[in-house]
């Protein structure tokens, strides 16, 4: 016998299930939001959290404008702190990729972003102390920022019960339950749950969930890490812009507390598989060290910085850096919301919505997900952008 009933059934508390339970709710419909651990517990309770709109196809630029939208009004607009701060952001290129980067701009300029292109010289009035002789220019990106996960997440989770929703922590899902061709719900440690609509959005576990009723969705977990350093005393005093350095691979981000964090942007990333349950979650020393020297190589200041403690995370990366978002062909019901592959975070606003659309057939949100359909994999129609294969996207 059924434990409980709703029209939806979400599995996974990160940034996509709870924006999308909270979504649903404000939509009136009734939704139990089931989360194995606590709210925030995958990657984006371990996220970078850098909200930026610097991507390269027309998709994910105009969804990543519109959640932009959303995380700098956020109290007004969802209700809460999801500790958004803007500080821009950079992306900056070595000389041999003007082109490329250019035309990025071209298409997000389109799209509505207010991006620009700087050369070495703009690159250095917006942030002085950074080292331009290996760069060709990079597209800045005034309205970007940072957001915190854990807070985020909460924030979304707390509205969605507000509006009645359902948001239970410790309850694990072992499979989804289908008959006939369609869902009836989902079994748990906690018994049996039922709806006619399961969403999957458990990350790096979505491909288990999705097992269990059949597909093999080609995505991999794999270890992200991120460094953090303490700002020498006495430097970068107004803090400094998100900077993704192509030229070297890596971004750099600050935090509260004059703290900078690092990570790689290297595609070879996703070779890091690791089982979601079971991985290191601290960062190598060796990792360390490479972030040390690529910081310092771009802002020399940041030469005598301290090493702080850092963290590592998992992507849940799929085959072509892109999520699987839809409706899943031969089972009615089952919509499968994961695979963001390491860039997730700042969709989460407009993940939401567009969850709501595929539950309720409805077209609220103005954008079209239908490039993330899990059939493209099939079909040989993957995801590309200019950045192939890699969080940028
Ligand atoms: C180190 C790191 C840095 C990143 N930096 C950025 C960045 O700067 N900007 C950006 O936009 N994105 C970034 N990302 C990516 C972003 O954080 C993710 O894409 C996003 O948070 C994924 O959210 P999610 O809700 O889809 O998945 P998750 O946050 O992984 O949530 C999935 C949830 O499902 C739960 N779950 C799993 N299995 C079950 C089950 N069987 N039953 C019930 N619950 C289950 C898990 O416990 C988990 O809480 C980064 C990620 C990492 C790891």
């Amino acid at each position: 016998m059924a434990q409980q009933s709703a029209d939806v059934i979400i599995i996974g508390g990160g940034i996509t299930g709870t924006s999308a339970a909270y979504q649903l709710a404000l939509q009136g419909h009734s939704v139990i939001l089931l989360e194995k651990g606590y709210i925030a517990a995958g990657g984006t309770g371990r996220t970078g959290g850098i909200i930026r709109q610097h991507y390269s196809n027309e998709t994910t630029a105009s969804m990543a404008l519109r959640a932009l939208k959303v995380w700098s009004d956020f109290d007004n607009v969802v209700g809460g702190d999801p500790g958004f701060r803007r500080y821009g952001a950079l992306f900056a290129v070595g000389k041999s990729d003007l082109d490329g980067l250019k035309s990025n701009i071209a298409l997000q300029q389109r799209v509505g972003i207010n991006v620009q292109f700087l050369d070495p010289d703009g690159i250095r009035e917006v942030a002085p102390y950074l080292n331009v002789d290996d760069l060709g220019g990079g597209a800045y990106e005034p309205d970007a920022g940072c957001a915190d996960g854990a807070m985020a997440a909460n924030a979304f989770a707390k509205r969605a019960r507000e509006l009645g929703a359902t948001v239970l922590q410790g309850v694990e899902v072992t499979d989804v339950i289908a008959e006939n061709g369609r869902v009836t719900g989902v079994n748990t440690t906690q018994g049996v749950f039922s709806a006619a609509v399961v969403v999957n959005a458990a990350g790096p576990w979505g491909t288990r969930i999705a097992k269990t009723v059949g597909y093999e969705v080609p995505v991999d977990a794999s270890r992200h890490q991120i460094a953090v350093f303490q700002q020498p005393p006495d430097t970068l005093a107004d803090g400094h812009p998100v900077v993704a350095d192509f030229a070297q691979g890596f971004y750099f981000r600050p935090e509260t507390g004059r703290l900078t964090l690092a990570g790689s942007i290297e595609a070879s990333e996703a070779a890091h598989h690791v089982d979601p349950d079971h991985y290191v979650e601290t960062v190598d020393m060796e990792f360390n060290a490479d972030m040390a020297e690529r910081t310092e190589h771009r802002v020399p200041l940041m030469g005598d910085a301290r090493v702080g403690k850092g963290w590592a995370g998992l992507y849940d990366v799929s085959l072509d850096w892109h999520p699987i978002l839809g409706r899943m062909p031969g089972l009615d019901g089952f919509i499968c919301a994961f695979g963001w592959s390491g860039s997730g975070f700042k969709m989460g606003p407009v993940t939401g919505e567009l969850i709501a659309d595929l539950v309720t057939g409805e077209q609220r949100c103005p954008i079209d997900p239908h490039i993330f359909r899990f059939e493209r994999f099939a079909e040989g129609a993957l995801v590309r952008g200019q950045y192939n294969y890699s969080i940028i996207g």
